[in-house]
């Protein structure tokens, strides 16, 4: 960075705004209110160093990745609309080649809201379910969400992986089909060792699993599991949203799915409805897991669409 003092304020600014914001998200996100109508003014880009040439850009919405070197710069995912000025603010404070591509993780509004900007001027790489989700918009935790403009479009699409060779960099964007959604795509940065998960690893609790544009709790273990297993153990992890993790911390959180997803299979058995596991409150052992974004009771819904998925359980979560 170039100016020390600006990043240690930004730096406490961002922190409580990521706080401010991703509750704001939340509430958003399951109130089903436009994006657009949040109030972005007060937001400011963290920026972070993570290894070669890889940043973290954190401001509201899903982390963003970030290579700058000799070639120019790729981001990956571009939060919101209205945050594209400050994001292009604090990527001419890391380097001041021009952006060459932008990769999208998934097409959550919250890590594409920023394509139609960045599309002018790079263009955006994503695997072929994000091009097609965003062309047709549809209902997102029961929200709304409306067609994408064509400026706001993927233009080179993929179905299994693809790789950007910039910055003495191989940029790999592998999709783990049917996890958070069925588009997700894993973004390893093999020269600076830093992988992006997208939205299949987030720190705020319970994951957010978009069963209703093809999500899968098993799919997502199974993806979370994969990246592990090919995952060097000194690799840097960017999650979708929170701070920056090691291998350790996303183990943690896929023996979390898996025991949590178990408990709910079990009680399936039994034959326990999901409100009687709920009333006994079947999850206990991970409570502090859902005071965030996904309720308890919610991420129980969720698994049992999973453990179950033709029977009577309900086919999508809503935080209730
Ligand atoms: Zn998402």
């Amino acid at each position: 960075m170039k100016n020390p003092i600006r990043q240690v304020r930004l730096v406490a600014v961002a922190r409580y705004f990521s706080q401010v914001c991703l509750a704001a998200l939340a509430c958003h996100f399951l109130a089903g209110v436009a994006f657009a109508q949040q109030d972005f003014s007060k937001v400011e880009i963290k920026v972070t160093k993570v290894a070669g040439s890889v940043y973290m850009l954190e401001g509201a919405g899903g982390n963003i990745g970030v290579s700058a070197g000799e070639d120019g710069i790729v981001i990956v995912d571009d939060q919101f609309a209205p945050l594209a000025p400050k994001i292009k603010e604090a990527l001419k404070g890391i380097s001041d080649k021009p952006l060459k591509f932008v990769i999208n993780t998934h097409f959550h509004g919250d890590h594409t809201g920023g394509n139609a900007a960045f599309g002018k001027e790079a263009s955006i790489i994503a695997h072929e379910n994000v091009r097609k989700r965003l062309q047709e918009g549809g209902p997102v935790a029961g929200n709304e969400v409306k067609p994408a403009a064509k400026d706001a479009l993927p233009i080179i699409t993929f179905n299994d992986r693809t790789t950007v060779h910039v910055n003495g960099e191989e940029i790999r964007a592998i999709h783990f089909p049917h996890g958070h959604t069925d588009g997700d795509s894993v973004i390893f940065f093999t020269q600076a060792n830093v992988i992006h998960m997208g939205d299949d690893f987030v720190t705020y609790g319970f994951p957010f699993v978009d069963v209703r544009s093809g999500g899968s709790v098993s799919g997502l273990i199974a993806g979370v599991e994969r990246v592990l297993g090919m995952a060097p153990p000194d690799v840097k992890i960017i999650p979708g949203h929170g701070a920056l993790s090691t291998p350790a911390d996303m183990q943690k959180y896929v023996t979390m799915l898996k025991e949590t997803r178990a408990l709910v299979a079990s009680a399936v058995k039994e034959g326990k409805t999901p409100a009687q596991m709920k009333n006994d409150h079947l999850l206990a052992k991970y409570e502090a897991l859902g005071k965030g974004f996904i309720k308890s009771d919610s991420w129980i819904d969720t698994l049992c669409t999973d453990v179950r998925p033709k029977a009577d359980a309900p086919v999508e979560t809503r935080g209730r």
